[in-house]
């Protein structure tokens, strides 16, 4: 099923992220944690591409797993900066040949020690939109950036080449995580006062490793409120309460973007059936699928 036909829908939907494992050796344990969080019946799941700590190599075999042997939507994550457009056209090609209808067209993170762009590479993500819509009917998701992207001084230029982006031909934005729904807010008005009118589902993070995301929050430039930052003051070296306070945290925003209308959340649950299921088995009776 195309995304974009799921986000038509006017009750609440929840969907999850996979990441491919580092080497093939983790790929049955992927596929495990996958399967239990296909159980959860979600709106769909994506598979990262390259990111995450996991590799692309596998990313159209599990999307392909998750739609053929799982019944779930999937939406495969592409990124384009670091192949030639020849290895990229490749696996838009295996895409649709596995009957992949969803790709989350991305440019990626430009990789240290290269001259941006190589030669025979894509510059930004809105060319390889552009891209994927000469080589099939594909339902188009694309990233965005509630506190600008980090390499964009001002968030008004982000917008402007995100707007360029969303008319080369997406379907739907995936945002970056946040912590503060409020951010989230601010950007739909501003966005939508730009003429980007096409469905925003916000990316929520249940934090369960306090260390990892105070770095991963200072490379991203993610502001950390102070409600937010006193719990991973207080629980950071603390594994289990770390990991029930940041489903207690992701919990609240999902309840609270749900109560203002948006009715799409994706969960990055980075391969932990665990908090997946603790997050839909707190909104029962919110989200019945
Ligand atoms: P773009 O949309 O191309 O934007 C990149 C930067 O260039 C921005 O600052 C933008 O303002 C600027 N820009 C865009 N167009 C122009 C233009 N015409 N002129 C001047 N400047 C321009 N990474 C992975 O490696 N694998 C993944 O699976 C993955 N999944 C992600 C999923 C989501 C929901 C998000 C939010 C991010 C994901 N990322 C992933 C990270 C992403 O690849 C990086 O954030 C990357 O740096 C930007 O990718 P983009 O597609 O947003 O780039």
């Amino acid at each position: 099923m195309k995304i974009r036909d799921i986000l038509k829908t006017e009750t609440p939907h929840i969907s999850f992220e996979v990441f491919p494992p580092k080497t093939d050796a983790g790929f049955n344990g992927v596929m495990s944690a996958t399967e239990q969080i296909a159980a959860l019946h979600p709106s769909y799941i994506s598979v990262t591409y390259g990111a995450g700590g996991g590799t692309s190599k596998n990313t159209v075999e599990i999307a392909s797993r998750i739609r053929d042997d799982m019944g779930v939507t999937s939406l495969a994550h592409l990124t384009c900066v670091s192949s030639t457009k020849d290895t990229v056209h490749h696996v838009i090609d295996q895409l649709k040949e596995k009957g992949i209808e969803n790709i989350l067209a991305l440019r990626g993170d430009i990789p240290k020690d290269t001259d941006f762009p190589l030669p025979d590479h894509y510059h930004y993500a809105s060319e390889l939109i552009e891209d994927i819509k000469t080589r099939g009917d594909f339902c188009i998701g694309a990233a965005c950036y509630p506190e600008g992207h980090v390499e964009s001084e001002y968030k008004k230029d982000d917008i402007r080449n995100l707007k360029h982006k969303v008319d080369c031909g997406v379907d739907f934005l995936t945002t970056q995580m946040f912590f503060d729904n409020n951010i989230l807010y601010n950007f739909l008005y501003r966005i939508r006062e730009k003429g980007i009118t096409v469905p925003v589902i916000p990316g929520i993070m249940p934090v369960t490793n306090g260390k990892q995301m105070k770095r991963i929050c200072e490379l991203s430039g993610t502001i950390l409120p102070e409600r937010f930052r006193a719990i991973l003051d207080r629980f950071g070296e603390d594994p289990q309460a770390m990991q029930q306070a940041g489903i207690a945290y992701a919990t609240d925003q999902i309840i609270d973007l749900i109560a203002n209308g948006i009715n799409n959340v994706h969960i990055y649950s980075m391969n932990k059936p665990e908090v997946a299921r603790a997050i839909m088995a707190n909104l029962s009776e919110i989200v019945k699928g």
